[in-house]
């Protein structure tokens, strides 16, 4: 995929499993997610990193609560890592709005936040997969 190609398939992939991502939330969202693609070395973090989810917070001006999705250019090479990296850090927005604490103290495999998203991106991808076939 190319850059326009992965922002038009990650803008549906939120307005299709956001809505479903936060339907236990007191609130729906009001929300911008921006996805930013960055070279594989200028992703902050460790290096073995795919993605990270920023809350950049309210921005008075529009109204909504902004978050920017990282993630590396070579994820865009295939789509089903991609899909399931946009489904993974989706969670991770819910998480921020759901309010949660977020604990790093603990390696990453036993961080709670990562276990829920984990438990969930497979699930998300494949009703997002059925979804598409659908509208055909
Ligand atoms: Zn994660």
């Amino acid at each position: 995929m190319n850059i326009l190609e992965a922002n038009n398939l990650f803008e549906d992939m939120v307005t299709k499993l956001l809505p479903i991502i936060t339907r236990d939330l007191d609130d729906t969202p009001n929300v911008l997610i921006e996805l930013e693609v960055v070279n594989d070395s200028d992703l902050d973090g460790s290096s073995n990193m795919e993605a990270a989810t920023l809350h950049l917070g309210y921005e008075e001006l529009i109204g909504l609560d902004v978050f920017e999705i990282e993630c590396k250019k070579s994820l865009l090479q295939d789509i089903e890592s991609f899909m399931t990296m946009v489904a993974h850090e989706l969670v991770h927005v819910m998480q921020h709005l759901r309010g949660d604490e977020f604990d790093y103290s603990l390696p990453y495999d036993k961080q709670l936040h990562e276990i829920e998203a984990y438990s969930k991106e497979k699930e998300l991808v494949a009703y997002y997969a059925k979804n598409i076939n659908n509208e055909v």
